[in-house]
């Protein structure tokens, strides 16, 4: 019976693909439903072959706290010019994409709808990082909060549409009401260091009692000077999480 279900449950996947086919998360092209390989009629996958190539993912030398790739005078070191200078809340982050070869794509996943995408961020996120995320020991993913409004607006929260598909496909629960963002702040590309956080001072809200885990794993679409995640990582602490790693889709030089 449950065979049957499945079968039933794949059929109705292929008819859906047909009707709205996936898009390639690099040209946003269409992806065929099926295609040759080997010789074989096989499903589809998640990005054009032709456009896999032009991502960049993260590679080491990278720094041991935001996980950045350490190039120019820096290579040598431990950290980034900005963990150097900085102390951060987190212990250590993570990410999969160098930022500029995947800009538009993650532009098109946050506010052109394309949600879709998650499926091969989160595929790719798991060949790339996958043991290494196992291995820390994490007993909770949680997206970084979106101000409720403002998620209404856009209809979704693309760090939780990420988060999620990565939660099924590490089997790690999620929880994305642990921390609220209680009023919208401000973009933070126009603001230095001190004034992003004023601007997020007393921003998010932390559910005390519901805090049980010891290792959380926060995760963003983007890391840029780490403030937010740093904010989140400190209730978190206060409120008794011993570890706090966090994973971005992609990090950029210098910022
Ligand atoms: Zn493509
Ligand atoms: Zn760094």
């Amino acid at each position: 019976m449950q065979t049957v279900t499945k079968d039933l449950r794949d059929v109705f996947c292929v008819v859906k693909e047909i009707i709205y086919p996936g898009r390639c998360p690099v040209c946003d092209g269409i992806l065929n439903t099926f295609e040759i390989k080997d010789g074989k009629l096989q499903r589809g996958g998640l990005i054009h072959r032709e456009c896999a190539k032009k991502i960049r993912y993260v590679k080491p030398p990278t720094c041991i706290k935001c996980g950045k790739s350490l190039k120019g005078v820096y290579a040598d070191g431990e950290f980034c010019e900005d963990c150097a200078k900085i102390k951060h809340a987190y212990d250590r982050g993570f990410s999969v994409f160098e930022y500029r070869s995947v800009s538009g794509s993650i532009y098109r996943f946050k506010y052109m709808g394309r949600q879709e995408y998650a499926d091969f961020y989160a595929n790719a996120t798991k060949k790339v990082l996958g043991k290494k995320l196992k291995e820390l020991g994490i007993d909770l993913i949680m997206p970084v909060p979106m101000y409720s409004r403002k998620a209404a607006e856009r209809g979704y929260n693309q760090a939780e549409v990420y988060a999620g598909r990565l939660s099924k496909l590490l089997d790690i629960p999620m929880r994305s009401d642990l921390v609220v963002r209680t009023r919208n702040t401000l973009p933070m590309k126009n603001l230095d260091v001190r004034g992003r956080r004023n601007n997020l001072k007393k921003a998010f809200n932390i559910q005390r009692n519901d805090v049980k885990f010891k290792c959380v794993l926060i995760i963003d679409d983007i890391y840029t000077t780490g403030s937010t995640i740093d904010e989140i990582s400190r209730l978190l602490r206060m409120a008794g999480v011993k570890k706090v790693y966090f994973l971005t889709l992609a990090i950029g030089q210098t910022t």
